[in-house]
Formats: C-alpha cells, structure tokens, sequence
C-alpha cells in the first residue's frame, strides 16, 4: 500500500479557531462575493439572523427552512430565495441538513459556499449531496458540490445538544472506521482517520460531562474535519451502504442510525481485515466491535435498532436491499449474514470480535 497509492488533497480552504466565523465575511471577499445568502435549518434560524446582521450589507437574506436529507421541493424553494435576492455564494450555517442545502444550490449553479458546521457530522468537507425525491434518495459526487471555505469555530457548538454531538461524532466515526479499510485507501487517508477517532476518544468522554468544555469542542469539531475529509476522498463500504438503505427505506434518524450500526460492521469487517481495523482495537480498547459499542454505552449512545421503531420483518427488507447491489467491502456479503447482523444491532447486543 506505501508504494502503490493514489492521493489527491482537498481544494476546500479550512478555517479552524475560536471567533473564527466573524472572519465570513473576510472570506465572502476573498471569494469575490458581495452577496450572500444565508442558510439554515428553522430551528436555527436566529443564529442565521444575527449572522446575516453581523455580515451587513454582504447578506443578501436568510432561508431558514433547511430540513433532513434535502429535498428536491425545499431546493426549489431556496432556489426562488437565491433568484430573488440576486445571492452570489451562500453562508451554509448548521449541521449535515444546511450544508445539504447549499451544496444543493451550488449543483444548481455553481455558486461558492462558505459553511460554518454546528454538528460532527462531516459533510461540509465531502463533494457529495444526497437528496430527496419521491421518497427516494440520490447521491452525486461532482466537483461543484465541494464548498470552497470552511470556517471550524467551536464557540458555535458550546450549545450542541449532548444527545446530538454524541451521535452526529458517532457519524463522523463511521466514515473514519470505513477510511481504514476502503478500497481507494491511502497514507494521508489513513493518517487522518486515526487522528480523527483519536480526537473523539479523548473529547467525548469530557463533553457529555461538560459540554461547554472549550477544548474538548474544539478537539471534537477537529475530529469532524479529519473524519468528514475521508468521506470526501475515500469510498465507503457496508456500513454506509446499510445506513443508506435503512434512511432511505424506512426514513430511520441519520445520525442515531449510523451511531447504532457502527460497533456491528465494523465487528463483521474486523474478522476479515483485523490488521487494518487494530487501530480502532487500540484507540477503544477490546476488540474492534466490542471497543466501539463499550464507548458508545459509556455516552449514551442508542445501541439497538428496535428503540428506531424498526421491526423485523424490517430487517428481512433492509438485509435484501443491502446485498442487492452491494458497495465493495473488504469482507464478502451475504443476506444471511447481513440479517444476522443486523438482528444483533437490532437486539442492542454487545459485538464480541
Ligand atoms: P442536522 O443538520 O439535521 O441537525 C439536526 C438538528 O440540530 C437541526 O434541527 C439543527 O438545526 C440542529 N442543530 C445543529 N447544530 C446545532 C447546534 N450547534 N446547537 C443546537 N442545535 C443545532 O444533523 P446532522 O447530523 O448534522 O446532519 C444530518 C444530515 O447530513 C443528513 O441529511 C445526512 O444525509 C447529511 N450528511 C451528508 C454527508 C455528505 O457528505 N453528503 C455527510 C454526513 C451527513
């Protein structure tokens, strides 16, 4: 693998500091952007307020209605937003759903973004989007849909719900486990997935007791960048893939959805690759499986797939989808062992590989 590799880095520009997102408007400019629109989800729609105040003449509005897996008819309306208030880039302020929507908008026309992650979940750092439509999900992957600037400023996720940062890192973590094993792996990739369960092994713990604790969200937010940069530059495996068919068919929460899955594939994927997962054994302590699911219990985590409303006759479905075109992954799958699987995540019981 040393000496057979492909890298290429990230074009994004990565702003990470206490106080950094009142440099936005700063990078609005270095853009060449006079007028942004900013994003967000309703539920942060005052903090899209006051930035927009704080931009001054640079905010050309706010759309505040940013909702979960960025549907096609919520674009459409953001796009009506961009249109009239003749934006030239967007301000994507929020977690994973935000940022969905400016990449969205950014597909559409290749407006630059600015975004200013609030949650662990990754995507700010990815050329991906993933959006609805008819109850149905797609994934593109194109160089537009990569934001230009990210602005990491901590002071932004003192705030974030405990049950929240738990789960969305847990996000986060699945794309770094996944890094360590993907196909198109390479040195840096590996490097940055350590680092970034590393940083959530240490911040977590510190964060659930005291979540205004000021080093432990910036080690955390640090955790999201590393974790979320592998996402954008590696392929993911079975752990995505049953994440995607369990959200896209049965609408399952995303984040929680991969936090429960996480201890199981990568129990399954340990058994056929343990030298490349060692370093999740070493960062958790136990086995593989074992050592995810006893962090996730020590934070809370949810930890079976029933407390989702999930029923069984579920999981024959999910365990057919996922084994119909399956991603590449290092371990051979089969819908027997994938409903095996996932009864065990659906039970809530400990992995032991
Ligand atoms: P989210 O963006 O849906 O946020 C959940 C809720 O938390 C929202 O109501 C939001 O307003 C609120 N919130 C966010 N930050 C907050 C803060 N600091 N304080 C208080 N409330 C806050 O959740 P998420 O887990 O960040 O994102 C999930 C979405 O991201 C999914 O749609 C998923 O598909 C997508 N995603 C995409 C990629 C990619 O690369 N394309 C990667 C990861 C996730």
């Amino acid at each position: 693998m040393r000496n057979n590799f492909t890298y290429q880095g990230s074009a994004a520009h990565i702003v990470f500091g206490e106080g950094r997102s009142r440099e936005a408007g700063a990078w609005i400019e270095k853009l060449g952007c006079s007028r942004a629109l900013v994003l967000s989800t309703p539920q942060q729609r005052a903090d899209a307020e006051a930035l927009a105040e704080r931009l001054g003449p640079l905010a050309a509005g706010v759309f505040a209605g940013a909702v979960m897996h960025t549907p096609v008819e919520v674009t459409a309306k953001a796009m009506e937003a961009v249109n009239q208030s003749g934006a030239d880039c967007v301000v994507s302020l929020g977690g994973g759903s935000t940022t969905g929507l400016g990449k969205a908008i950014a597909y559409r026309t290749d407006l630059p973004q600015v975004v200013i992650p609030t949650t662990y979940a990754g995507s700010e750092v990815t050329p991906i989007l993933g959006q609805t439509e008819g109850g149905r999900k797609t994934t593109v992957r194109h160089p537009s849909i990569l934001p230009e600037v990210v602005i990491y400023d901590p002071e932004l996720t003192l705030g974030l719900p405990v049950g929240m940062s738990v789960t969305s890192a847990l996000n986060a973590m699945a794309h770094a486990v996944e890094a360590l094993y993907a196909q198109d792996r390479n040195p840096i990739s590996s490097l940055m997935a350590k680092e970034g369960l590393s940083a959530f092994k240490t911040s977590l713990p510190t964060i659930i007791g005291t979540p205004r604790d000021r080093e432990a969200r910036a080690e955390a937010l640090y955790g999201a960048w590393l974790s979320g940069t592998v996402l954008g530059a590696v392929s993911m495996a079975l752990h995505h893939k049953i994440c995607h068919t369990l959200g896209g068919t049965f609408d399952t929460p995303h984040a929680e959805t991969h936090a429960i899955m996480l201890p199981h594939t990568a129990a399954y994927n340990a058994a056929a690759v343990p030298d490349l997962l060692e370093p999740v054994a070493r960062t958790f302590g136990g086995s593989v499986g074992g050592g995810l699911w006893d962090f996730a219990k020590s934070l809370g985590a949810p930890l079976a797939l029933k407390d989702l409303g999930l029923s069984q006759a579920d999981l024959d479905r999910t365990a057919a989808i996922a084994t119909e075109n399956p991603y590449w992954n290092p371990r051979p799958i089969d819908r027997q062992s994938i409903r095996a699987l996932l009864q065990d995540a659906w039970e809530g019981n400990r992995p032991t590989n």
